[in-house]
C-alpha cells in the first residue's frame, strides 16, 4: 500500500474517536448531566478490560500506559487542590515521557528480568511523584515553571508544553518513516488527547473526556493488534495463510489465483544463510504486495506465495504474475558479508489457474495451481504456466 495512505488508514481511527469526545465537550451544555456522570465509571471499565487483555496477550505496555491515567485521574478526584496542582504539573511533564519510554522497550514478560526492571523502574516513578507531592518542593516547583515561551499555554507549564512538542516531534517521524504504524500513528493521537485534556481542564469533563477516549483508542489498537497477530505474516508483513483461507471464503464464482515459489531457495539458504534467505523472502514479499490487477499477496508458507485476483480470469492473472516474475527476475539483490558484497537475482515459478464449475472448493483451486507451479519449476523455472 502507498505509504501516505496506510498512515492515513491508521492514524483515522484515533483521530476519529479523539474527535468524538473532543466534540462531546464543546457540546457539553447540551447534553444530558447524567452521559458525563458514566464517563468516569466507563474509564475504570474500559481500563479494567485494557490490563486483563494486555496481560494476557502478553501486550505489557498497555499496562504501563493506563495504570498512570487511572493514578491520575484518582488522584484528581481524591487529592486536596493544592496536591492536585502538583500532580497536574508533574503528569504533564513525565506521562508523555513516560509514554515515549515505554513504546521504544520491548515488550517481555512482566515476569522476565526486563520485565522485573520494568516495574521496579515504574514504582520508583510512582514513589518519586508521590513523594513531591506530599512533601511540596518549592525549589523544584520554581524549576519546573520556567519561562520559555512568551506566550502562555495556561495551565499547561512552558516545559511541558516543550516536553509534549519534543514527544509529538519523535512520534511523528516514526510514523512518517512508517515504524509500527498501528502503534505510532494511535501513540500519536493519545499524546495529542492527553494534553488536549490537560489544556482544557477547566472545561467541565474535558479531562474525564480525554482520559476514556485514550482508554478506548488503546483498546481498539489491541483488538487491531491481535488481529494483525492472527491474519498477518511476521516476517514478510504480508497476510498469512488464515487470511487466505478466510478471502477464499468470501469469493464469487469467478477469479483466478497465482501459486508461487522461489526457484532453488534451498540452495541460496544454505549458501548465504538463514538471515540473508529472509531478507530475500521480505524482498520478494513487498515486490508480491504491489501486485496489479485488483489481485492480493499472500504468504501461504515457507517460501510460497499466493495471489487471489478476485473475479479476474486465468489470463489476465497470468499477465500480471508473469509481470511481477519478470520484475523481480531483474531486481538486483545484494548478499553482503564481513569481506565482500556481491549482487545476485532471484528467481520464481508461478502456476496460475481460474475457478472452474468442477472445482468443488477453493482447495480443488489451490490444488490445480500447485500442479500448474511444478510444471513450471519442471520447465526450467523463472516462469508462469497457466492451467
Ligand atoms: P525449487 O526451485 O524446486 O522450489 O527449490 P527450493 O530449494 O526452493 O525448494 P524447497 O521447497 O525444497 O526449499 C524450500 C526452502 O525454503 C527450505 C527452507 O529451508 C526454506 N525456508 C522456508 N521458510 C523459510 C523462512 O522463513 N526463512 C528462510 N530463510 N528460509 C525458509
Ligand atoms: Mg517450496
Ligand atoms: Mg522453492
Amino acid at each position: 500500500m502507498n505509504p501516505l495512505k496506510s498512515i492515513a488508514l491508521n492514524i483515522s481511527i484515533p483521530l476519529l474517536i479523539s474527535l468524538a469526545f473532543a466534540l462531546m465537550a464543546y457540546n457539553e451544555a447540551k447534553i444530558p448531566k447524567a452521559v458525563f456522570n458514566l464517563v468516569p465509571y466507563l474509564f475504570y471499565a474500559i481500563s479494567t478490560l485494557i490490563l486483563w487483555v494486555s496481560w494476557h496477550f502478553n501486550r505489557n505496555r498497555f499496562i504501563f500506559l493506563i495504570i498512570p491515567l487511572l493514578l491520575i485521574h484518582v488522584g484528581f478526584e481524591y487529592l486536596s487542590a493544592k496536591k492536585a496542582t502538583d500532580l497536574f504539573l508533574y503528569a504533564s511533564m513525565l506521562y508523555p515521557l513516560h509514554l515515549l519510554l515505554f513504546l521504544s522497550l520491548r515488550e517481555r514478560g512482566l515476569f522476565s528480568i526486563w520485565g522485573i526492571l520494568k516495574i521496579a523502574f515504574f514504582l520508583i516513578e510512582i514513589g518519586v511523584v508521590s513523594y513531591f507531592i506530599i512533601y511540596p518542593e518549592s525549589n523544584l516547583i520554581a524549576l519546573l515553571k520556567i519561562k520559555l515561551f512568551t506566550i502562555s499555554f495556561y495551565p499547561l507549564q512552558d516545559l511541558s508544553v516543550a516536553i509534549a512538542v519534543f514527544v509529538l516531534f519523535i512520534i511523528a517521524i516514526l510514523v512518517m518513516y512508517n515504524k509500527y504504524l498501528l502503534y505510532n500513528s494511535s501513540f500519536f493521537i493519545i499524546v495529542v488527547t492527553f494534553y488536549m485534556g490537560f489544556y482544557f481542564l477547566k472545561t467541565p469533563y474535558a479531562n474525564e473526556l480525554s482520559q476514556l477516549a485514550i482508554g478506548i483508542i488503546i483498546f481498539i489498537l489491541l483488538i487491531r493488534e491481535s488481529y494483525r497477530l492472527a491474519f498477518y505474516d511476521e516476517l514478510t508483513s504480508l497476510p498469512g495463510r488464515r487470511a487466505l483461507v478466510e478471502d477464499m471464503a468470501k469469493l464469487g464464482m469467478k477469479y483466478s489465483l497465482a501459486m508461487i515459489d522461489i526457484d532453488h531457495f534451498k540452495k541460496f539458504n544454505d549458501t548465504y544463510g538463514h538471515d540473508t534467505g529472509d531478507e530475500v523472502l521480505k524482498m520478494v514479499a513487498s515486490k508480491l504486495a504491489g501486485i496489479g490487477g485488483g489481485g492480493k499477496a499472500y504468504r501461504y508458507g515457507g517460501e510460497e506465495f499466493v495471489l487471489l485476483f478476485p473475479s479476474k480470469d486465468a489470463d489476465e492473472s497470468y499477465t500480471h504474475t508473469d509481470i511481477l516474475r519478470n520484475t523481480i527476475a531483474k531486481s538486483p539483490f545484494s548478499v553482503r558479508n564481513k569481506k565482500s558484497s556481491k549482487t545476485i537475482y532471484i528467481n520464481i515459478s508461478s502456476g496460475v489457474v481460474q475457478r472452474n464449475s468442477k472445482d468443488r472448493d477453493p482447495f480443488a483451486v489451490m490444488k490445480r495451481a500447485d500442479n500448474a507451479l511444478y510444471k513450471a519449476k519442471k520447465a526450467g523455472r523463472n516462469q508462469v504456466v497457466k492451467a
